[in-house]
């Protein structure tokens, strides 16, 4: 049924890249003999999902949306997929991104941008917007995303889904292609919190291939997702209702607040005052990661290689220059610039102080409240090409998902009503491994 509407729907949407029909359709009749065999399947047996096209899937071609990987198979299994894998989950393909998961609209694609189902003309918001308009469309169940700024939260907002990102270390990032280490982290994109719930439960947990990933004991996600929330208190940063945020978005965050309150929550006003060195911040440790993690694709181990090379800097050259697209460029030499002798101090070391700023004022503000809870993006869907030619208006995009990554603590995106016709995510934060009580705090809303 999901490999049909596939083929019906998506070639309006674009929301995958590969439909890997054979194995999904060998993986049901497995999980179809599980179940008729075995009364206690894991839940998620026979459950058709997708997998941003940045996970590593053993046998099946994995692009991260790049000229660069456009002919890799991976040899192994991510952590995160394989754990599915072993949950009994379907595989019905790889989704659509931007493209190394650079982006905030699923525009920067080697494969082409993605449309909103809400809107064939709007962006999906990325760079999981593949897997976010796949959800929203009904083309999977659930999906998997990764967040390094917000990739997870700002299209599941904007599709009308729920996401979330974890802890950082809360989940294994083996296997899942490298944009900025230190602020990647998988979640899942699902209709609603218990949904999420649930794959977290298969994906989260120690794992000795990642030495990044968190020894913490992971907690049973659905056992207290339905607690109710009396004495629930709620910080709003008064900064993220500052300028910028559209009004009908700001309006449906609020309406969404006082529900929050008529299910038992106390709001508090606090201050996340580092709020807008956010982005200059983010802006220079991610690309500089980046810069470094992509130097391994030198057209010589595997991806993309040039026609005809001169010799060997030729290669090396020509791989890169043709295989990765402007915005990856641009981020390798923005991170290269700012990694080299001389600029390092003033910029990347400069970076990780107020990164540490940003981390205090989380650690301050979970003194005092339960949750945070504002805005994921300051706008609703904008218009496919609205942004393309403007990358600071671009960057801007993210002023309210990036801190929570500089931070490190847990945060989710929940369908929050309409403005514009589109739909607006509220954004729910919460202490570091959280995960549960804000699985919970969004499942009351739902
Ligand atoms: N939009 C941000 C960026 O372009 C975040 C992307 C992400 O979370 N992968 O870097």
């Amino acid at each position: 049924d999901f490999l049909s509407r596939i083929k019906q729907f998506d070639g309006q949407l674009n929301s995958y890249i590969t439909i890997s029909d054979e194995i999904a359709l060998a993986q049901a009749e497995a999980a179809d003999k599980k179940l008729a065999a075995d009364d206690n399947a894991s839940l998620l047996t026979g459950i058709p999902v997708a997998h941003k096209d940045l996970f590593c899937t053993n046998g099946i071609l994995t692009t991260c949306a790049s000229k660069m990987l456009n002919n890799f198979v991976p040899p192994y299994e991510s952590t995160v997929t394989s754990r599915m894998q072993a949950s009994g989950v379907v595989t019905l393909g790889k989704t659509n991104m931007d493209e190394f998961a650079m982006g905030s609209s699923n525009e920067n694609s080697h494969y082409g941008a993605v449309k909103n189902p809400w809107n064939l003309e709007k962006v999906p918001g990325g760079s999981s917007g593949g897997s976010a308009a796949a959800v929203a469309a009904g083309l999977c169940v659930a999906a998997t995303g990764t967040d390094t700024g917000g990739s997870i939260r700002q299209p599941a907002s904007f599709c009308g889904i729920t996401g979330l990102k974890p802890t950082y270390g809360r989940v294994s990032r083996f296997g899942m292609i490298a944009y900025a280490s230190s602020l990647d982290q998988a979640g899942p994109m699902a209709r609603s919190a218990e949904d999420c719930a649930h794959i977290l439960q298969s994906i989260a947990g120690f794992d000795a291939n990642d030495s990044t990933c968190s020894d913490i004991a992971t907690e049973d996600y659905t056992a207290s997702i339905d607690a109710p929330l009396d004495g629930l208190i709620i910080g709003l940063p008064k900064e993220y209702f500052g300028d910028g945020l559209d009004n009908d978005v700001a309006t449906a965050i609020q309406n969404a607040v006082k529900e929050f309150e008529k299910l038992g929550g106390k709001v508090k006003e606090i201050s996340l005052p580092n709020l807008n060195l956010s982005i200059p911040s983010y802006y220079v440790i991610a690309p500089s990661e980046a810069s470094s993690n992509l130097s391994r694709f030198d057209g010589v181990r595997y991806g993309y290689r040039c026609e005809d090379p001169k010799d060997l800097m030729d290669m090396y050259k020509r791989s890169r220059g043709e295989g990765f697209g402007k915005e990856v460029q641009k981020r390798i030499m923005v991170g290269t610039y700012a990694l080299s002798e001389g600029y390092y101090d003033a910029y990347y070391l400069k970076a990780q102080r107020i990164r540490r700023l940003i981390k205090e004022d989380f650690v301050k503000a979970f003194e005092e409240v339960d949750v945070i809870m504002g805005p994921v993006a300051p706008t609703t869907a904008f218009g496919i090409g609205a942004k393309t030619d403007d990358p600071i208006a671009m960057y801007l995009e993210d002023i309210y998902t990036l801190s929570v990554n500089l931070a490190g603590i847990p945060a989710m995106s929940v369908p929050a009503g309409f403005a514009n016709g589109m739909p607006v995510g509220l954004q729910i934060m919460g202490n570091y491994f959280s995960e549960a009580k804000l699985l919970n705090v969004a499942h009351k809303f739902q």
